[in-house]
């Protein structure tokens, strides 16, 4: 069973990984995008850790809840949003328990993923963080880790599609062969839950 510090530990393993991968991150959106994206997050997730270790939450739904909350309200980019909701509506599916099973993780992903998608617009093959949400959390059945590994694969994957989402989307043609900033960081999130799980 998975704990309430299980979810702080997620949330600070993917804190440092966003403090460690900034400057990547930024430079992945420069050239299909306004070079933000490391710095958007890194302001979102100072705040998460900020505002966790300032209330610390006592169940795993307010873990997300609060580090959703508080992504949406700190992050001015469209990532902010689409990652507030992923985590609000993984929080919610989660209820008002202490402590919940990995089959209760990964469903509760899986609706956090879908409300992204819906909020987003986007599919499968649209080069955005769905790229790498999508395959990770299908794979999450297996382990924490294949699902790390396969999102990894699913934001590599991202380098050949045209973007029809975001920003990068108003480049056409010249946005193939770069790879999405928002899946490189989406694998790193779901690379934070496997280092979470140990
Ligand atoms: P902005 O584009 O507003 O500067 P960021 O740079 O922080 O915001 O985030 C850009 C990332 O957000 C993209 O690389 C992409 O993965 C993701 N993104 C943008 N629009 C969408 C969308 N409609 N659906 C899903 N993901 C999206
Ligand atoms: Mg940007
Ligand atoms: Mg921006």
């Amino acid at each position: 069973m998975r704990d309430t510090d299980f979810f702080r530990r997620w949330m600070a393993a993917a804190a440092a990984a966003v403090e460690r991968e900034a400057n990547r991150l930024t430079e992945l959106d420069s050239p299909i995008g306004d070079a933000d994206h490391g710095s958007n997050l890194l302001r979102g997730f100072t705040a998460v850790r900020a505002a966790l270790e300032a209330e610390p939450p006592a169940t795993p739904a307010a873990v997300l809840g609060l580090a959703g909350r508080t992504l949406i309200s700190t992050v001015g980019g469209a990532s902010g949003p689409l990652y507030g909701t992923l985590l609000r509506r993984t929080g919610k599916e989660l209820g008002d328990a202490a402590e919940v099973s990995d089959e209760d993780v990964r469903k509760a992903l899986d609706a956090g993923v879908t409300a992204v998608a819906a909020l987003g617009g986007a599919a499968a093959g649209d080069k955005t963080m769905l790229d790498a949400l999508l395959p990770g959390v299908a794979a999450l059945g297996t382990s924490y880790r294949a699902a790390a590994e396969a999102a990894e694969a699913g934001a590599a994957a991202t380098v050949p599609m045209l973007a029809r989402k975001g920003r990068a989307s108003y480049l056409g043609e010249r946005s193939i062969g770069h790879q999405d900033p928002g899946a490189t960081s989406s694998a790193l999130l779901l690379a934070a839950l496997a280092e979470a799980a140990g």
